[in-house]
């Protein structure tokens, strides 16, 4: 496995590669690796000849007051489980590899990005299109590997990828989740032991809304309301920011439930926020 730091020596690498007729696989991250990454990488693995995997914490999706500062870190940790699932190249770079002085160019993607976690969120969204746009042009992959855990991320991506006729195929793959439903994620090991066990009333309230689907519930709105009923039974769950019923497509509320629609939740606990999405079944 070999590890690269420099942008510009990385691409010179995979040009190489790319001569060499190999196809090559991306999976970029920001570290502290969980199996929720490594599923990505294990179907890198069985779809491409090269693999790489990026690792960095990017500055400019996070908002002001977020948690870039805390944000867990161990990068000789990562590299031997990548070195485990047989990656053939890591991209870890600092910074100033990525953001040099004077840095002034940003993407931004207009429809898909504004509301669930862009309101929250503000500019995180530009924050990520402007990093996996460099990414894409540095490690130039004909495939990458996004988690349906950050929906709306991948949707963004997706858009992004259409409208600047990017030339890879973003490829999406299911959410992993620990054994009790909790989403796996870099930050649950923000949570407290009794955070950590509330945290599982995400999963349990889609739990909740996809048998009253089954029962024939068609209503969002009515849906959302029993979300929300079912999440304010937990004192460790502060505050609600949002539980949306959309289509998978247009990530716009859902008039009624056909087949094509996820719910959107994000809560905050006190040490952590908690993002999670459920494909409803009808
Ligand atoms: P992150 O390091 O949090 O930026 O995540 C890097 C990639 O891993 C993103 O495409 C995430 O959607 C994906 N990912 C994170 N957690 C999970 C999970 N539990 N299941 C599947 N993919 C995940």
């Amino acid at each position: 496995m070999q590890v690269f730091q420099n942008p510009q020596e990385l691409t010179n690498f995979i040009k190489k590669l790319k001569r060499e007729g190999k196809s090559v696989g991306f999976v970029p991250t920001m570290g502290y690796l969980h199996n929720g990454h490594l599923s990505l990488v294990r179907c890198a693995k069985k779809e491409n000849d090269t693999v790489v995997v990026s690792i960095f914490v990017n500055p400019t999706q996070f908002g002001k007051g977020e948690d870039f500062d805390r944000y867990p870190r161990d990068l000789d940790r990562d590299l031997r489980l990548l070195q485990k699932e047989g990656v053939d190249i890591v991209f870890a770079p600092q910074i100033e590899d990525m953001y040099p002085e004077g840095f002034s160019t940003f993407v931004e993607e207009t429809k898909l990005s504004q509301r669930w976690e862009g309101e929250f969120r503000p500019g995180h969204f530009k924050g990520v299109c402007t990093i996996v746009l460099k990414l894409f042009n540095i490690v130039k992959p004909d495939k990458a590997y996004f988690g349906e855990k950050d929906f709306q991320q991948l949707k963004v991506i997706q858009k992004m990828v259409k409208d600047l006729n990017l030339d890879v195929e973003i490829v999406g793959c299911p959410i992993v989740r620990e054994d009790d439903g909790l989403a796996m994620s870099s930050r649950n090991v923000y949570l407290s032991e009794e955070e950590r066990k509330q945290a599982t009333a995400l999963y349990q309230s889609f739990q909740l809304a996809q048998k009253l689907v089954k029962e024939g519930l068609r209503d969002p709105r009515r849906l959302e309301e029993e979300i929300i009923n079912f999440l304010k039974k937990f004192p460790l769950i502060k505050r609600i920011d949002y539980v949306t019923v959309v289509g998978e497509d247009t990530l716009e509320p859902a008039e009624e439930i056909k087949g094509k629609e996820r719910i959107l939740v994000a809560v905050r606990m006190p040490s952590a926020r908690l993002i999670d999405n459920w494909k409803l079944e009808v």
